[in-house]
């Protein structure tokens, strides 16, 4: 028996789906592979147009019933709990999600605390939410409302699904909106979880549904229905402009979220020893495979060969292994995506490659392991410098001066998140604004998850924002109430 889901204390069966309550056996499966192993470890539902309409009438009926009147209170009530089963359940959702998508066991249980601090955010924050009075002319009161958009539509990918379940999910349920998930066929089984967590916390029927399945059917399903209000999508350009064509057909909302190529701006004066572990590990965690990877690093020239070194010492020591193992990385999610990184591994100009950190020689044969690279050679301009690669790789890059760092650092099409390091605190203000990103960190990267701190890029990166209290403006729609009293 090959370790995996079997061997774990899976409660429910993938293969059913959520709609208006129920849990539904799909008519067709798609196969759960584990990583780590490339063994098939079970079998998940392969929802199709059918599903998506029969789950988004279960929404619809869930906002015109009890969700739909449900205080806001009581609302964040439920949310609240949900946090405390997640919580309560963390060893175990970090194991379903170590098998089911590679993630090393204590970067899967962080996802898990992160779910929980998601649900207890929102859960907190879904009463407090509130219009204006706007001043206007004499015999006039003028209100706003926030509302509910109707049925949010959620498209999630593989690499943080439950941090992106919580994020987009949290906000949506926590303004009141009925919400239609679909979460990535790579990487579904936490998903299900949640949503099984949700009932049992007592979240109405038809609130939250899930159709797992293929983003072309499924997926696809989902972004076209004239029943969804609003989409939430994070993943790739490509399938983003596919989700903004389909909104745009329907004139509905959507927020995208599509990676990014986030530098980190090393000054000669930073601190290099506070700088170092975020240097490398916002380049390498999930094994590279997250939007926000810092995948450059740009070192003011007097400190460069310092930095490269120092970074490489570390590579040099990562391991890359089985997610129970509970290495520094796990393997990629699939052999499609380990061929792309390959790929672009292989684009490495001769003798530009600084060090390579190591795969485990008892990691199975058929993971999807790629050992990590820390690249000092590519220019600016070079593919390995300007596109995403999804996998463990970074490049350092030297400039000669901040208004270099900053042609260089927005020198890509995407913008999504960036950090500068130094003790300057006026090149600190400068650059925070002359950055283009939708999140900036001054001496840090990444804030510790940062589930209060609203999130989303510029660019190619996208355009919206999920997280903190941002992303319940997002979930609802302004109404602006004039009455004329006299
Ligand atoms: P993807 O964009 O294909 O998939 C993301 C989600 O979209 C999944 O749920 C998928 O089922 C769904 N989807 C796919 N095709 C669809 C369609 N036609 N209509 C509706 N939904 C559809 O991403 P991927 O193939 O899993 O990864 C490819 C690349 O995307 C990666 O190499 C990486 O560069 C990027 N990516 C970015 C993020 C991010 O966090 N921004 C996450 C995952 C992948």
């Amino acid at each position: 028996m090959p370790p995996g889901i079997e061997t774990l204390p899976l409660w429910f069966d993938p293969a059913e789906m959520l709609i208006g309550g129920q849990w539904r056996a799909a008519s067709e499966t798609l196969p759960i592979e584990d990583p780590s192993t490339g063994f098939e470890i079970g079998a998940l539902g392969r929802g199709r147009t059918g599903d998506i309409d029969a789950a988004v009438a279960a929404a619809e009926a869930a906002r015109a019933g009890n969700w739909g009147r449900m205080t806001a209170a009581e609302r964040g009530r439920i949310l609240a709990r949900i946090g405390q089963i997640v919580l309560a359940r963390a060893d175990v959702l970090a194991r379903l999600e170590a098998a089911d998508v590679g993630k090393p066991l204590k970067q899967a249980r962080a996802d898990a605390l992160a779910l929980a601090r998601y649900m207890e955010f929102y859960g907190g924050a879904a009463d407090k939410v509130m219009g204006e009075t706007i001043p206007y002319l004499d015999g006039y009161t003028v209100y706003t409302l926030r509302e509910p958009h109707g049925v949010t539509g959620h498209i999630v990918p593989w690499n943080y699904p439950m941090q992106i379940v919580g994020r987009s999910v949290g906000a949506a349920l926590a303004m009141g909106n009925a919400c239609v998930l679909k979460p990535a066929e790579e990487a579904s089984v936490t998903a299900l979880a949640f949503a099984r967590i949700a009932m049992e916390a007592g979240l109405p029927p038809g609130a939250l549904n899930v159709v797992t399945g293929r983003g072309e059917e499924a997926g696809a399903a989902l972004a076209s229905h004239p029943g969804v209000h609003h989409l939430s999508f994070t993943g790739s350009v490509a399938v983003g402009r596919l989700i903004q064509t389909a909104a745009a057909a329907n004139v509905v909302p959507v927020t995208l979220e599509l990676g990014g190529k986030s530098p980190q701006l090393v000054f000669a004066d930073a601190d290099l020893d506070a700088a170092l572990p975020f240097l490398v590990n916002a380049g390498i965690q999930n094994a590279g495979q997250t939007c926000s990877a810092a995948s450059r690093i740009l070192v003011e020239r007097s400190r460069y060969d310092e930095v490269v070194e120092r970074m490489a010492e570390r590579y040099r020591a990562l391991k890359a292994g089985p997610a129970m193992a509970d290495l520094d990385l796990g393997p990629l999610i699939s052999a499609r995506q380990r061929a792309v990184v390959e790929g672009f591994l292989a684009m490495a100009p001769e003798g530009s490659v600084a060090a390579r950190g190591s795969i485990v020689a008892d990691a199975p044969a058929g993971g999807h392991y790629v050992a990590p690279m820390l690249l000092a050679g590519p220019g600016p301009d070079h593919p390995l410098a300007r596109e995403e690669i999804f996998g463990p790789a970074q490049v350092v890059i030297p400039f000669t001066d901040e208004a270099e760092a900053l042609a260089i650092a927005n020198g890509t099409d995407y913008g999504l998140v960036a950090s500068v390091w130094t003790e300057s605190g006026a090149r600190q203000m400068r650059l925070a604004k002359g950055l283009r990103a939708g999140q900036v960190f001054l001496n840090n990267y990444g804030a510790g998850g940062g589930v209060e701190l609203p999130f989303g890029g510029v660019g190619r990166s996208g355009h919206g924002r999920e997280k903190g209290f941002e992303a319940l403006y997002g979930f609802s729609a302004l109404k602006t109430v004039a009455a004329r009293h006299g």
